[in-house]
């Protein structure tokens, strides 16, 4: 009897865990969307803050310009040199180097999707049916000519499939017909004798 409230107790100890790890689970599996969206904002006021941070700084340079032709005394001069002068071009250099970071990023990303295109046009032209196959298929994959022809080929070959008086050709035809392996499917060498 005691055995068995215990077990319940047990029982119900980790339901209770269960239902905590999946209230953690979903709680973590919210956080990427929270991220994408500070990445995403970050994306779209890092130009504008580029631009903010360059007219601050002129607005810096002119202030201590117009500070320094003001004063007449040198050692008045400094505050407005460092700060205007200075302070101006760094702002200028952060904001400049905000912008620059920005287009990078934008030419990356268009050279990421000219790849991806690249890929795709490449996998489509490999799935065609008459698509040659070169390397690969090795040693195994048959050879065949047409009757009367110079050149030899994979079975595979867009220049033999469907034609009349394909026939196959072992190594010892090859060499004694002075067969040359076609350009276009590139079958494998075959030694002479
Ligand atoms: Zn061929």
């Amino acid at each position: 009897m005691a055995d068995r409230a215990s077990n319940e107790a047990a029982k119900q100890a980790k339901d209770a865990d269960a239902a905590a790890k999946r209230a953690g689970r979903a709680a973590t599996e919210e956080l990427p969307d929270v991220g994408l969206f500070w990445r995403w904002a970050g994306q779209a006021t890092r130009p504008v803050a580029g631009w903010i941070l360059i007219a601050l700084g002129a607005i810096a340079i002119v202030v201590g310009y117009l500070g320094v032709s003001r004063e007449a005394l040198v050692a008045k001069q400094i505050p407005y040199l460092v700060s205007g002068g200075i302070g101006g071009m760094v702002l200028v250099a952060v904001g400049a180097f905000f912008l620059g970071t920005e287009d990078l990023r934008r030419q990356l990303l268009r050279l990421d999707r000219i790849e991806e295109q690249v890929d795709e046009l490449h996998a489509v032209l490999l799935s065609r049916r008459d698509a040659p196959t070169r390397g690969g298929n090795g040693a195994s994959g048959s050879t065949v000519a047409l009757a009367g022809g110079s050149t030899y080929h994979r079975s595979s070959c867009q220049m033999v499939t469907g034609k009349h008086g394909v026939e196959e050709v072992n190594a010892r035809a090859i060499s004694r017909r002075n067969l040359e392996p076609c350009g276009i499917c590139e079958p494998q060498p075959v030694k002479a004798g």
